[in-house]
């Protein structure tokens, strides 16, 4: 088969059970695959920047959700909106994919990636209508990638103690998504958790409650549960509590080891179960009082330890709980096990595979813990504050539930961002202007290279230019005068001149303060030209095969 010819079309049929190839020709199999995943970005673009607007969308309201909302939700967010929306054509929900993966990774810079990977494919189908091979463009887009990296690393500043860059970073990350006192309150709280020139952000949790409004939201310094205590003891609150922490399901049957199981009750179905068939009885009885005395013997080094509240991610029966409420251990139980890894971490505890292992040594220290009621929401959360390392909680309030989950997305991408500027040293311009500075750079090596690969490589400077054009029309301005002005800005060596959302003017983003850490500039690059060349690294569909999943009778 030649290099550069049409596929050949002999050889499906007799082949394949089920499967046809589509037959249609290579190049009308790209053109349908690049206009799906176009319209992904069609669909994200008017989302981006500080002026981004917003868009309803329909929806299976969530597990975790109360009820309240409705069927739709009106949102500003990229990744929300691929998230939900069931594209049907392959290369659309490819894409989808592949940006989704940046949300996971960075947790911003979705929709950039998004906007990107579909003008590269955009200006991939034009080079492939003029007759350049689709092979051919995937080699321009690889070529590109280095090239763009090396644009952003010359861009790129680093984060120095001049000026509160972490504000910068914070501010630019909400793009305007919540108010400004609360940005800065935001801010100031992230500014405190790297007070040491380092985040981690397993350290910062963020957790949502759908009381009050997005400004009574709060800063803990240590953990909050949005959990109740399991037994009759419910302790309002605790100075120096001693804590300890499991994994297991907590059920008498466990507590032996396995050695015997109860089929009572609340303990059916565990995964070591045993059973014991109970003769009469008498024999009940006594394998009551057993039980009793196994659990008994299991709580033993806790009440020892003098420990105060056991947390457990996942159950603790009730025989269990009853007795750990004698001796005055609080439970909580079913607790996400993310967050009591990071309080075993914090508190110089152990998070026990299971609780038979427990040493006085894997307790926990806790300044102090306390339960707090949101009885207009029947919700109850328990604090735990002042923990011997870090780790500290944003508590976002907010009316609906999509409120709540916008706020804690862009806070977790607030703290992601900030992490990964002290973690590289490096930041660079936003608005517009990284892209700027790319575009200038990859025409600048394109005159040098020549040839169809030139051609590729000046396209994808036109499709990075996307942003700043999107963030000037989205803001109002004049996209075309916007773009031309910057060019003349950046080639007159202003490497960060960009599009100010806030101003709604073209300016300095250092000077402005719209900055965002180089790292996540790169991964919106990187999933962009991934996503591009999947796609146009497909020459045919296959067709006819069943695809429906058969369901359980
Ligand atoms: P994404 O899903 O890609 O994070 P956003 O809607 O958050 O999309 O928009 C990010 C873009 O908005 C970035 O290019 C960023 O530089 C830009 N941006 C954020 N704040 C401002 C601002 N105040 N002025 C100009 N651009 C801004
Ligand atoms: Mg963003």
């Amino acid at each position: 088969m030649s290099h550069d010819g049409g596929r050949t079309e002999t050889g499906v049929d007799g082949i394949m059970a089920e499967g046809r190839a589509s037959g249609a020709d290579e190049r009308s199999v790209v053109e349908q695959n690049v206009a799906a995943a176009a319209l992904v970005a069609d669909m994200v673009e008017t989302t981006l920047g500080p002026h981004g607007r917003d868009k309803i969308v329909y929806r299976k309201p969530e597990k975790d959700e109360e009820g309240l909302d409705d069927y739709f939700q009106v949102t500003n967010s990229g990744a929300y909106i691929l998230k939900k929306v069931p594209f049907e054509a392959p290369a659309a929900s490819m894409v989808a994919r592949v940006a989704a993966a940046q949300d996971d990774r960075h947790g911003d810079g979705t929709t950039t990636a998004t906007v990107y990977a579909g003008r590269i494919l955009e200006a991939a189908a034009g080079l492939i209508e003029q007759g350049v091979h689709p092979r051919t463009v995937v080699d321009g887009i690889d070529e590109a990638v280095p090239l763009i990296e090396d644009a952003i690393d010359a861009t790129a500043v680093p984060v120095d103690d001049d000026r509160d860059w972490i504000a910068d970073i914070v501010r630019t990350t909400l793009g305007g998504t919540v108010t400004e006192p609360l940005a800065d309150r935001l801010a100031a709280w992230i500014r405190d958790a790297a007070a040491d020139g380092s985040l981690d952000p397993e350290t910062v949790r963020t957790e949502s409650l759908r009381a009050g409004s997005l400004s009574d939201s709060e800063f803990v310094d240590g953990l909050v549960l949005k959990k109740s205590f399991a037994g009759n003891y419910q302790p309002s609150s605790l100075t120096d509590a001693t804590i300890a922490m499991t994994t297991q399901a907590v059920t008498a049957a466990q507590q032996v080891g396995g050695r015997v199981e109860s089929d009572s009750g609340a303990d059916a179905g565990t995964s070591q179960s045993l059973s014991v068939s109970a003769a009469d009885a008498a024999d009940l009885q006594r394998f009551t009082e057993y039980e009793r005395g196994v659990i008994e013997e299991r709580v033993r080094p806790l009440v020892d330890a003098g420990v105060d509240v056991l947390l457990a991610a996942n159950r603790v029966d009730e025989d269990t709980v009853a007795h750990l409420d004698r001796h005055g251990i609080a439970v909580v139980r079913n607790a996400d096990e993310a967050r009591l890894r990071a309080l075993a971490a914090a508190t110089d505890g152990t998070l026990l595979p299971h609780l038979g292992a427990f040493e006085s040594d894997d307790a926990g220290a806790v300044g102090a813990v306390a339960r707090r009621e949101y009885p207009e929401i029947k919700q109850e959360a328990i604090f735990l504050r002042d923990l011997p390392d870090d780790l500290v909680s944003v508590l976002v309030h907010g009316s609906t539930w999509m409120a709540g989950w916008e706020a804690k997305r862009n806070v977790n991408a607030a703290v992601a961002a900030v992490a990964s500027a002290l973690e590289t040293g490096r930041i660079v311009p936003g608005g517009g202007a990284t892209e700027m500075e790319i575009a200038r750079h990859l025409r600048d090596v394109a005159l040098g290279i020549g040839g169809r690969e030139s051609m590729v490589v000046d396209a994808i400077a036109d499709a990075v230019e996307a942003v700043p054009r999107l963030l000037a029309r989205n803001a109002g301005m004049d996209p075309t005068d916007a773009i031309l002005d910057l060019r003349t800005a950046h080639n007159h060596g202003e490497a960060d001149a960009a599009v100010l959302g806030v101003e709604r003017e073209l300016g300095s983003a250092l000077d402005a303060g719209v900055v965002e850490p180089a790292a996540f500039k790169r991964g919106s690059v990187y999933t962009a030209a991934g996503a591009a060349t999947t796609v146009l690294r497909i020459d045919d569909v296959i067709t006819g095969i069943d695809v429906t999943v058969s369901e359980s009778p």
